[in-house]
């Protein structure tokens, strides 16, 4: 078996909360510094710069993931990440009509930069990013679902926007088989033992693989390789596709 580390949970410039130093480019390059091999983008109820994601990490060997931070109408904030680039791109274009529009002050919650191929900013979105889309929970799941993706709950350890915070509980349905934790610098030290403390506490989440991403908004915060999956395919050898098959292969528990 291979170990293949990961962070599965980054914001890119595009996410108002974003820095907007996080560029595709700069994204992958500080990944491949901290000896990453998979990485995901996922900026909150958008997927519009993983097209230039899927080139930066290209460029630097490490195997991209396309996806999304849903925020359900219940305010819960939902990981959504698709095998396949062209996945995300079809789940965003039918995810849209579920978008609350407000306009986005960038001077109060930040920038919304759109980036092409070459990391160069070609635009920005008007809409304000985050706040609640008006799929509830089992919606988001289906619709996710439907088109490929993998979908479970993010920062599940936290109150605001975390699914045990809102709900009171794991919900039985929909089943997630993954669930996030959130990491930080002195977590990512005793990392199983936190992990222990979590499924103490919410015996709900007994059996599900835990995920500890970074759910980074600065360069500096995205993870070290200390999170891994382990796969058959050595991250060195094996083919983005075939690396992010064995990956869903293993969160999807099949
Ligand atoms: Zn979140
Ligand atoms: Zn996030």
């Amino acid at each position: 078996m291979n170990r293949l580390f990961y962070d599965l949970h980054i914001h890119s410039c595009l996410s108002p909360c974003g820095d907007d130093d996080m560029t595709a480019g700069n994204i992958a390059g500080m990944a491949k510094i901290k000896g990453l091999d998979v990485i995901a983008l996922t900026d909150h109820n958008t997927c519009a710069n993983c097209p230039a994601f899927f080139a930066a990490c290209k460029k630097q060997g490490i195997v991209p993931i396309a996806g999304m931070e849903l925020t359900t109408a219940e305010e819960i904030h939902m990981i959504c990440l698709f095998k396949r680039l062209d996945d995300a791109v079809r789940f965003e274009s039918n995810f849209c009509k579920y978008k609350i529009k407000i306009k986005n002050k960038p001077d109060i919650f930040g920038n919304q930069y759109i980036l092409n191929e070459n990391d160069e900013i070609i635009g920005t979105e008007d809409y304000l990013l985050p706040p609640a889309s008006s799929l509830s929970l089992e919606e988001a799941y289906t619709l996710a679902t439907e088109h490929g993706g993998l979908c479970f709950p993010a920062h599940a350890d936290k109150i605001s926007n975390g699914i045990i915070g809102i709900l009171g509980t794991m919900p039985e349905k929909p089943y997630f088989n993954c669930v996030e934790i959130s990491a930080n610098a002195s977590a990512n030290a005793s990392a199983n033992a936190d992990k222990n403390d979590f499924i103490r506490k919410y015996p709900s989440v007994k059996g599900k693989i835990i995920l500890r991403n970074s759910d980074a908004h600065y360069l500096w915060d995205i993870s070290e390789a200390v999170n891994y999956i382990e796969i058959n395919s050595s991250p060195n050898n094996g083919s983005p596709e075939m690396i992010r098959e064995q990956l869903f292969m293993f969160l999807k528990g099949d």
